[in-house]
C-alpha cells in the first residue's frame, strides 16, 4: 500500500511541490510541466478497444491539437462500431430491448458536458460536448437529450443491431439480471473472441484521458451501460466526478464497471483528489478500489470495477478489484500499447 508518509518524506519539499492555498493549507502538487518542459502528448484509455480509440485520438494531439477534440474523436471510434456491444451503437440494450446510452466530457478548464440514457444517436459524446459548449447546463437526459440533439442537427439512427437483438431474445428467456463478474479474462484467451455472446459479455465503458501538447488534460466517457438494466437506469459513465474527473492542475481519471459502486464512491474524483495529496496514479486508482472493497466486501468479489488515472506530469496507472481489466496507451514511442492492470484478487 502507498504510504502517503514516507513519500511526503522522501520528497524533497521543495517550493515547486509545496502550495499553499487561499485558506493556508499546504498540499502537495504534481510538478505541472512549467513552459520549459517539453510537454510530450499521450493518450490513455480502457480496454483493448482503447488501442483503435487512441489511434484517431493521436491524428489529434500529434498535430498539435486540443486534448478535448483527441478525445471526443478517440471515443468516437467504439461508438460507431457495431461489433463492440458495450459502447454506442451495437451496444446491448435494456431489458426493454432500447439501447440507452451515456456519455460526458470534460476539458483543461473544468468545463463539463453529459448525457444520460439518450436513444437514437451514434455519438452521444458528441451531443455531451455540445451541451458543453451550447447551454448553461451541464447534464441532459432522456428525451430531453434526444430532443437537443435532433435541434442540433444530429441524426436519428436505430442503434439496435440484429446481433444485440439476438442476444436480448435470448437473455429473455431467463431475464436474469446479472452482470458477469471478470469475463474480461477471457480477452487473453487467444481461442476465446474478443467480444462474447451478449448473455456472456454484458458491460464495458471507454474511458479515455489525454495530455496535449501544450499540457492541457481533457476526458471522455462513453457507454451502453450495463446490459438488460432497467429502462431509465443511468451508470457513473455521464456523471462527473463517477465515472470521469479532470483537474488539469493535478490530473485525470475514469472508471469502469459496475457503476454503482463507483457512484457511491464518486470514484474519478476521488482518485483525482489522492493525486493532489501525492499518490501515484495506480497508487490512487488502488485506493479507490480499497474504499468500494471495505466498504461491501462479499459483493466485490462478484463484481469488477477497474480505474484508470493520467497525471499532469504524464504518469499513467490503473488498478481493478479483479483480474482482466487492460488500457491502452498511445504515445510518440509506441502507439499501440495494452497493459493488463494490477488488480485485488
Ligand atoms: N460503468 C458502466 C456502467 O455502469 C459499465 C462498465 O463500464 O462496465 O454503466
Amino acid at each position: 500500500m502507498f504510504d502517503r508518509r514516507k513519500f511526503i518524506k522522501s520528497s524533497a519539499l521543495t517550493a515547486s511541490l509545496l502550495a499553499i492555498d487561499k485558506t493556508g493549507i499546504a498540499s502537495v502538487l504534481p510538478k505541472a510541466p512549467t513552459s520549459a518542459d517539453s510537454v510530450k502528448p499521450l493518450v490513455i484509455s480502457t480496454w483493448d478497444f482503447g488501442i483503435a480509440a487512441n489511434h484517431a485520438a493521436w491524428d489529434v494531439l500529434s498535430a498539435g491539437g486540443r486534448s478535448l477534440d483527441a478525445v471526443e474523436k478517440g471515443v468516437q471510434v467504439p461508438e460507431a462500431d457495431p461489433k463492440n456491444q458495450s459502447v454506442g451503437y451495437g451496444g446491448m440494450p435494456d431489458r426493454d430491448g432500447k439501447v440507452t446510452l451515456d456519455a460526458c466530457i470534460m476539458d483543461e478548464d473544468g468545463n463539463c458536458g453529459s448525457v444520460a440514457a439518450l436513444e437514437h444517436i451514434m455519438h452521444p459524446i458528441s451531443v455531451a460536448r455540445m451541451v458543453m459548449e451550447k447551454t448553461p447546463h451541464v447534464m441532459l437526459v432522456g428525451d430531453g437529450a434526444l430532443q437537443f440533439a435532433l435541434e442540433n442537427g444530429f441524426q436519428k439512427i436505430n442503434l439496435l443491431t440484429p446481433e444485440s437483438e439476438k442476444a436480448w431474445k435470448e437473455w429473455l428467456k431467463t431475464a436474469k439480471y446479472q452482470p458477469v463478474m471478470n469475463i474480461e479474462n477471457k480477452l487473453y484467451d487467444k481461442a476465446a473472441p474478443t467480444h462474447l455472446p451478449g448473455n456472456q459479455y454484458n458491460h464495458d465503458t471507454i474511458g479515455m484521458l489525454a495530455l496535449d501538447a501544450k499540457g492541457n488534460l481533457s476526458g471522455a466517457c462513453t457507454t451502453s451501460g450495463m446490459a438488460f438494466k432497467l429502462h431509465g437506469r443511468v451508470g457513473d459513465s455521464p456523471i462527473i466526478g463517477a465515472g470521469l474527473y479532470i483537474d488539469n492542475e493535478v490530473g485525470g481519471a475514469t472508471s469502469t464497471g459496475v457503476g454503482e459502486e463507483v457512484i457511491r464512491n464518486v470514484g474519478s474524483f476521488l482518485v483525482v483528489e489522492l493525486m493532489r495529496q501525492g499518490y501515484p496514479p495506480e497508487e490512487a486508482c488502488k485506493e479507490a478500489v480499497m474504499r468500494i472493497i471495505k466498504r461491501k466486501p462479499a459483493k466485490a468479489k462478484e463484481i469488477q470495477v477497474g480505474f484508470l488515472a493520467l497525471n499532469k506530469k504524464g504518469q499513467y496507472g490503473a488498478y481493478a478489484i479483479q483480474k482482466g481489466f487492460s488500457f491502452a496507451v498511445c504515445n510518440e514511442e509506441n502507439k499501440s500499447l495494452l497493459i493488463p492492470a494490477k488488480s485485488y484478487y
